[in-house]
């Protein structure tokens, strides 16, 4: 299978020394009993803020502080207010948009105890955070050796800190220099595994069977404890869903840490709406839903995003997903069926593996889209000479570069 380059290089290396932002959390438990009751606050501020944005129809969050303000900056430290106010505004956001799909969607309320805390109001002095309570009233909560490691490295910007009855999060960001991609990488997530295929024609399986694999034992674990306590069911849910969790993210990070770790521009396919076709009343039986929707594809995209803006200074892609896996990515023409996973195109008259002909268009399709080149996949193409330039592509295909470039 060798990959030919129709048209090369249309000024895609130049913005070497711009600079992207990476945005990162870092969280840890504490055992803070003093702030309780100003979380307690800051619920109930939240949950006012809400019912009067929903009663006066009030969109802007400066129109939903001016209403609240004053009847509660004397009970709470008043900065508290101001940032409930906000993620009033937010959930309201958040609601109206669901309504506008849903218009049964029930309205927000906030259940749990929480605290935002704006960037201004908190110090880090000698590993400990400083959170006012009142004014000139603080409470010192320390923070453990990799939080302050990771602080206290140069160029780096606090964000506003959340915090939850027994752990609390900080954001920071910083800016990255953006390096040049040194190649491309074509990425399609499928049930078991991620099939990825780079533009000298290597492909690589990544295994994700051990998720799907770890995600049915404990379904299985589970099913054997019936209690008649549905609190106690229910502890135990968590606590074994929390532990399949754990595992299942060890095995993503190390995953995605892989496959950044060549420095390529990686391309993906938009998943929006995958999670529809799946869902219960499609038709499908429970057990094969269970298989279908068992591990996150979603967190794999963002952590081989971040991953990527952290080791490279640049992003995943995205390319719309329709009809990577049913066309041929040689000549373009719908595929047929085979037995295990394999295609055979008529128009080619060659069977190929469903997974690897979806890289192979999703890494086209990137391409079309970066204008770093027009590809497509040569089934009778000379062995080792894999990337051909320009003009040897012109001599080579040159209908194919009159259908890609129509202007040339
Ligand atoms: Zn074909």
């Amino acid at each position: 299978m060798i990959f030919i380059i129709t048209s090369l290089l249309r000024g895609s290396r130049v913005n070497t020394l711009s600079r992207v932002i990476s945005v990162k959390c870092i969280s840890q438990p504490h055992h803070c009993t003093e702030i309780i009751h100003v979380m307690e606050s800051f619920r109930m501020i939240v949950n006012e803020s809400i019912r009067l944005g929903l009663e006066h129809n009030v969109t802007s969050k400066f129109m939903l502080q001016s209403l609240i303000y004053h009847r509660f900056s004397k009970e709470i430290y008043s900065a508290y207010v101001i940032t409930a106010v906000f993620k009033a505004s937010e959930i309201l956001k958040r609601y109206r948009k669901a309504k506008r799909k849903n218009p049964d969607t029930k309205k927000p309320f906030m259940r749990k105890k929480m605290l935002v805390v704006d960037n201004q109001r908190y110090r880090i002095t000698h590993s400990r955070l400083r959170l006012p309570v009142s004014p000139r009233q603080f409470v010192y909560i320390p923070l453990n050796h990799h939080v302050c490691e990771v602080l206290s490295r140069p160029g780096l910007k606090l964000g506003s800190i959340t915090l939850n009855e027994n752990k609390l999060c900080i954001p920071y960001s910083r800016g990255i220099l953006r390096k040049d991609p040194c190649g491309y990488l074509g990425i399609d997530m499928n049930l078991e595994n991620a099939t990825c295929f780079d533009e000298h024609g290597n492909t690589t399986v990544v295994d994700m069977s051990h998720i799907v694999y770890t995600k049915m034992k404990y379904r299985e674990v589970l099913s054997h404890f019936n209690r008649n306590d549905s609190r106690i069911q229910g502890k135990l849910k968590r606590k074994y869903g929390q532990k399949q969790k754990n595992r299942q993210d060890t095995y993503l990070h190390q995953r995605s840490k892989k496959i950044t770790s060549s420095g390529r521009q990686i391309i993906m396919e938009k998943l929006s709406g995958i999670q529809k076709k799946y869902r219960r009343g499609n038709g499908q039986g429970p057990k094969l839903r269970f298989r279908l929707n068992s591990w996150a594809r979603f967190k794999l995209q963002s952590m081989i995003d971040y991953k990527s803006i952290e080791a490279n200074g640049f992003g995943v892609k995205f390319v719309q997903p329709h009809g990577t896996s049913a066309r041929c990515a040689k000549c373009g023409k719908r595929l047929i069926p085979e037995e295990r996973r394999k295609m055979w195109c008529i128009s080619c008259r060659h069977i190929v593996d469903r997974d690897i002909n979806a890289s192979m268009n999703i890494l086209a399709r990137g391409l079309e889209m970066l204008g770093v080149m027009s590809a497509r996949f040569e089934p009778d193409a000379v062995q080792g000479e894999a990337v051909k330039q320009f003009k040897d592509a012109e001599q080579i295909a040159p209908s194919l570069l009159a259908r890609n470039n129509p202007s040339s």
